[in-house]
């Protein structure tokens, strides 16, 4: 399986992954999907909003237990984040067969569309149609940064734009989701741990900074006489890292606009955006307000004017509790040991989902704990053990 999906839209230049949703290349990591399916003689279907799924059993039965992830990527991503666990998750159906086990409940593997948002600029499109957390007028607004918009992508791609919406009764009859994944950082390394358990996706924001200066003459405006927005900035940048070091959160300035963007001109205004996450709401409200602070001392320090604005915000999602408690049961007899439970910073479908349908997480260890990047990887004997923790959870869950 691994073999096949490798050279999907690999960039020579990069060697990371461009597979973004309704291209030619998520055409053709869709039809691997269904091919695999087939090939074990599962039931194939795509649910309203482009999302596949392959059943073994009668998905109107009921309680259903479901495992998959999404095959799209960021901007040369790489190879593991989605595809390691589309790809356990039929490994992990060929070891149960192989196990000759009963099930008692219908089991599915799925596939979620545009799960990185790299194309739409909106994470979890097909996890978030689904469980209504976003809505079809939202949904028919999203374009791409060559002006395709979401329905006229899906149409090209020979599915059906108006049929997209919420879809409560497909949820209704599963009783888990169970998602496995890449870990997106180094917490298994260092506990020395090749598979660990979801606990909570941290909370996250992104909030705007308008520093406003007054653009002049490099050459010719005195230093006393400036009114520099890039020197409260800079401030800020440095004032972000040292509040997320003492809430041992994180925090980001990734991306800044300046005005008028000249090498010889002192700044009008710098836009920087601040993107935050801890693991609990007071930390994160401690370390934004920490860095708001900071930023309006040195604007007001340097006469200059300071907006600060929410883009966007996720409250933090705790994986259901009881569900939780029964993968590391499970996980806890097979190996013996306590197999480590850790929070992530990342977004994820089964996050989304967890607001409608009890949904848990596996997490594979991450040897550098870089991801978004072709320097993403796990070892082979990592991710061996990750299909069979996964086999293990679905035989539990769905044999008993
Ligand atoms: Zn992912």
């Amino acid at each position: 399986m691994w073999a096949e999906l490798l050279p999907m839209g690999r960039s020579s230049a990069s060697g990371g992954y461009r597979r973004f949703a309704w291209t030619g290349v998520d055409l053709e990591c869709r039809a691997w999907f269904k091919a695999q399916a087939e090939a074990r003689g599962l039931a194939y279907e795509v649910d309203r909003n482009g999302n596949q799924w392959a059943w073994l059993g009668d998905p109107a039965a009921g309680d259903a237990v479901v495992t998959g992830s999404h095959l799209d990527s960021v901007p040369d991503g790489g190879a593991f984040d989605g595809p390691l666990g589309v790809v356990s998750s039929f490994a992990a159906l060929d070891e149960l067969r192989a196990r000759r086990v009963a099930f008692t409940k219908p089991l599915a593997v799925v596939n979620f569309g545009d799960e990185e948002g790299a194309r739409f600029g909106l994470a979890c499109v097909g996890s978030r149609l689904t469980a209504g957390r976003l809505s079809v007028e939202d949904a028919h607004k999203l374009t791409d940064g060559d002006g395709t918009s979401l329905p006229r992508a899906m149409e090209t791609a020979g599915y059906d734009p108006d049929a997209i919406g919420a879809d409560p009764e497909r949820l209704s009859r599963i009783g888990a989701f169970v998602e496995l994944h890449v870990e997106q950082g180094r917490a298994l390394d260092l506990s020395g741990d090749r598979v660990g358990i979801a606990s909570a996706i941290w909370p996250h924001g992104r909030w705007r900074f308008d520093f406003r200066g007054e653009a002049n003459h490099a050459g010719t405006t005195r230093l006393v006489d400036r009114r520099d927005p890039m020197l409260s900035y800079a401030e800020t940048v440095l004032a972000a890292r040292r509040e997320a070091e003492l809430a041992g959160a994180v925090a980001t300035f990734g991306k800044i606009a300046v005005e008028p963007n000249g090498v010889n001109a002192i700044p009008s205004l710098v836009r920087g955006w601040l993107d935050s996450r801890a693991e609990d709401q007071d930390s994160l409200d401690r370390v934004v307000d920490g860095i708001e602070r900071a930023a309006r001392e040195y604007a007001a320090a340097h006469g200059i004017d300071l907006d600060v604005v929410r883009e966007s915000f996720t409250p933090v999602v705790e994986f259901d509790h009881a569900l939780r408690d029964e993968l590391a049961r499970i996980l806890g007899k097979q190996t013996d040991i306590t197999v480590p439970v850790l929070g992530t910073g990342a977004g994820h479908d089964a996050g989304i989902l967890s607001g409608s349908i009890p949904t848990a997480m596996l997490f594979v260890r991450n040897p550098t704990g870089v991801s978004h990047s072709p320097a993403e990887f796990a070892t082979e004997d990592d991710c061996v053990a990750g299909v069979i923790a996964l086999a293990d959870v679905l035989e539990g869950l769905a044999c008993s």
